[in-house]
């Protein structure tokens, strides 16, 4: 499969400043509005946004099953409603439109000046509309990590967990994007079962580096989609930190799994990073033994060479560095996430997202989340400030970045940030 937008030797006649995450290769889509203009679609390039909505007025997206609906529109759903091909077609224009040896709108400055605006004068929206959300606990050295600090080290893992991706069903509704401040919640805890419970503003907030992938609408209900035709119904990937207190996880998950430990917010970068820009970064995923069921078997490189970081910013600017991870560490793939999902019927839509879990890599210094780093609180954090941290406190920005980098290009997401403020206790 040949994605022509993916050539390396591309260069765009838009100025791209070194160690943009955002190359001709990349173009990400997203969605933004300024103070005088309703929200659309837009791709970054560079430090700038080329809105779709503009170039599709001047003509440039003909012979492409397109609307103008689907670009003048507060999320990137109506868009991808076209699905795989017509996402890829879209890109590989777009991707033409901007390459330095192609004059239709570089030569036109009339027609640059509609189409081109600046990242630093827009406000970028939450991109998805999201449907329903998924959570999965697909990195076996963070399950591993879990389990040797709550239960037994020699049987760290459940003896589900090589058989199947485990995962849950979240809360979609508090999914926002980038730049959201997130208060700190209320909840029941209880350290000690031969206790009651108290209500309080949880004292272990933590964050989780994760990456999300969005999807196409689906088939039917009732049926299944294989590890073979997974990536079709993938329209492209975000960085996502899902928010978690750690104490009220403690009292709440069993026997049903996590639930207000959960649900008071995640946060998404805003630029989805389409699987085609992706592709040159496939690696093999690890060995998988004992071997899996027929219908989680896959064939090719199914796990994604992307660099990961978490810092952490307090209110006095310094930031930290936590942790340096990568997705490649996935022990489940996509593939295997999508078919396990709906081997038994169930329906995915467009705007789904679906969550890889916690991504923890095998060493200290790699771990994604502070329950890890800091190790239950054994391990605290040294801060470059001097102060320490256990979890997360108020006034902490939790900055996550991501990039895939080779042959010189680097395919990048942006942030995925939030400030966590103080809870509301009335
Ligand atoms: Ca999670």
């Amino acid at each position: 499969m040949e994605i022509s937008a993916n050539d390396p030797r591309l260069k765009s006649w838009v100025d791209v400043p070194q160690g943009s995450d955002f190359p001709i290769q990349n173009l990400p889509f997203g969605v933004f509005r300024t103070e005088s203009q309703l929200p659309r679609v837009g791709v970054a390039i560079g430090d700038k946004i080329l809105d779709l909505k503009a170039l599709h007025i001047l003509g440039y997206l003909e012979n492409l099953p397109f609307r103008l609906e689907d670009f003048l529109a507060d999320s990137l759903n109506p868009m991808m409603k076209h699905g795989k091909k017509a996402s890829r077609d879209l890109r590989n224009r777009i991707s033409k439109l901007l390459r330095s040896d192609m004059p239709d709108l570089r030569d036109r400055e009339h027609h640059v000046k509609q189409v081109l605006v600046s990242q630093s004068e827009v406000q970028m929206l939450l991109p998805i509309r999201v449907g329903d959300y998924t959570d999965f606990y697909s990195s076996e050295d963070h399950a591993r990590n879990v389990g040797t600090m709550f239960r037994d080290p020699a049987k760290a893992l459940l003896p589900n967990w090589k058989h199947l991706p485990v995962g849950y069903h979240g809360r979609a509704s508090s999914i926002v994007v980038s730049g959201t401040p997130i208060n700190r919640p209320m909840g029941q805890v209880n350290p000690s079962d031969d206790t009651p419970p108290t209500f309080k503003a949880s004292g272990q907030l933590d964050f989780e580096l994760e990456v999300a992938f969005v999807t196409f609408d689906g088939k039917p209900m009732g049926q299944r989609i294989s590890t073979g035709e997974a990536d079709d119904y993938i329209f492209g990937l975000m960085l996502f930190n899902d928010w978690s207190a750690r104490d009220i996880q403690r009292w709440e998950y069993v026997p049903l799994g996590p639930f207000l430990a959960k649900n008071f917010g995640s946060t998404v970068s805003p630029w989805v990073v389409t699987l085609d820009a992706l592709e040159p970064f496939r690696v093999p995923g690890p060995v998988q033994d004992p071997e899996v069921l027929p219908y989680l078997k896959y064939e090719g490189n199914k796990n994604i060479d992307i660099h990961l970081e978490v810092g952490i910013i307090p209110s006095n600017g310094q930031e930290t560095i936590v942790s340096r991870s990568n997705y490649k560490h996935m022990y489940w793939n996509m593939t295997q996430q999508l078919a396990h999902h709906t081997v038994g019927g169930c329906n995915i839509k467009c705007g789904d997202m679906m969550a890889s879990g916690t991504i923890s890599g095998p060493t200290e210094g790699s771990f994604g989340s502070m329950l890890e780093i800091a190790w239950k609180g054994t391990k605290p954090v040294a801060m470059t400030d001097g102060s320490t941290r256990n979890f997360i406190l108020d006034g902490d920005n939790v900055v996550i970045r991501g990039y895939a980098e080779k042959e010189g290009v680097r395919v990048g997401f942006g942030k995925c940030e939030g400030v966590v403020l103080p809870a509301i206790e009335f």
